[in-house]
């Protein structure tokens, strides 16, 4: 049986909230407008409002749909800051598809979450759990440093918001449920020598042959990693190298070599095992050089997965099939997002469902109204399947 607030779940009116979303200009760092957009959407539906300062006039907005008093709670995330419009198409409507910078990335998922609001008050659907729309600032500008999301991980373990789950509304429309731990090193190499002719040493002892060594040492680790364990949803670890400086000079060593790179680490290891893994390559190479070195992390994200057998999952699937008539696929990715520091900093288990994930940072930026139904209704049966109706 389809459940009552399908009824009310309409196109028009999910398309017309998008396009409204995406003509507010917000991108990272300059989020003041889309903060109190958003908290007066939440709020004309009822929700109670809890604004949280992360900085100067940057708000994280958290809207409460109380329910009857049943015992679960559930958190809807969004972000609500997008990359710069740069050159992107002016915000439209056209066909059927929302276009414009944060059409897809995120603001479709944000007004869907506002359209099963709406939907429920509009069949008198009433939750037995909490229902919480947890909007962050913050996330797509590495300068802000994921400040907004950060923040609603220290609310949410203060207790100022609750879930025992976490539904981010962003991708694609399947259920991603792992990211790979992603980071960043750098390798620095120093010579003990100082910067020195090439003329007065041997080409033996020259540090960019021991730089040379690493890379080499690198690959292997690659070609280990091919051979390593490999995980059913996202494959093999992965490193590689995206930087390499050495040298000023034709015939003058280098004082100081760098290597930067990136490494993807499967669930079960840690940001310290990946730097330890990298150090124990280097240490007899530089020993071999007589070189000095430093490993260093400039970022890096913690793995997440969620298993199987959580409730939040099974209520997932069996809620793909009612809203979107098929049974969601089950993915995961070599990219991280904010659910690795939602579950790094508080462990409650959390996945992405999303309108969609084509478009997202091109300059031809949308997302289709088709797409943002079948979202909210998505969004709406896993409340309704999780937390329990009131009757
Ligand atoms: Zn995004």
């Amino acid at each position: 049986m389809m459940p009552r607030f399908f009824e009310y779940v309409e196109e028009d009116w999910i398309a017309q909230k998008t396009l409204e979303l995406v003509k507010v200009k917000s991108e990272t760092l300059a989020e003041a407008e889309i903060c109190s957009v958003y908290a007066k959407e939440l709020e004309s539906l009822g929700l109670e409002i809890f604004e949280r300062e992360v900085s100067d006039s940057r708000f994280n907005i958290y809207g409460r749909l109380a329910g009857s008093g049943g015992p679960g709670s559930l958190i809807f995330n969004g972000h609500l800051d997008t990359i710069p419009i740069g050159d992107s198409w002016p915000p439209r409507i056209d066909e059927s598809k929302v276009f414009g910078r944060g059409s897809e990335d995120m603001k479709g998922g944000l007004a869907a979450l506002l359209a099963m609001v709406r939907a429920f008050k509009l069949s008198g659907t009433k939750l037995a759990g909490d229902l919480w729309i947890a909007a962050v600032v913050g996330h797509e500008d590495s300068a802000a440093a994921k400040d907004g999301p950060i923040a609603m991980c220290e609310d949410i373990n203060e207790g100022v918001l609750k879930g025992d789950a976490i539904v981010i509304a962003e991708g694609d429309s399947e259920l991603w449920t792992m990211s790979t731990g992603s980071g960043v090193f750098r390798i620095l190499i120093k010579s003990k020598l100082g910067a020195t002719h090439t003329n007065n040493i041997t080409f033996e002892i020259n540090p960019i042959r021991f730089v040379s060594r690493v890379i080499d040492s690198l690959y292997e680790l690659q070609q280990r990693m091919d051979n390593g364990p490999s995980h059913p949803l996202c494959g093999k670890e992965k490193i590689d190298i995206g930087l390499v400086q050495a040298g000023d000079y034709y015939n003058r060593t280098p004082e100081l070599s760098i290597i930067e790179g990136t490494i993807r680490w499967l669930p079960g290891k840690t940001e310290a095992e990946m730097r330890h893994l990298i150090t124990d390559l280097v240490s007899p190479i530089a020993k071999a050089g007589n070189l000095e070195f430093s490993v260093d992390f400039l970022m890096s994200r913690e793995p997440f997965e969620i298993s199987m057998s959580e409730a939040v999952l099974q209520s997932a699937l069996r809620s793909s099939e009612i809203a979107i008539g098929r049974k969601a696929k089950i993915i995961g990715k070599r990219v991280v997002g904010d659910a690795n520091i939602f579950v790094a900093k508080t462990g409650i288990p959390s996945f992405y469902f999303g309108p969609g994930y084509q478009s997202a940072h091109s300059n031809n930026e949308w997302v289709s109204a088709e797409s943002l139904v079948c979202a909210t209704k998505f969004y709406g049966v896993l409340a309704l399947d999780y937390l329990g109706e009131s009757i």
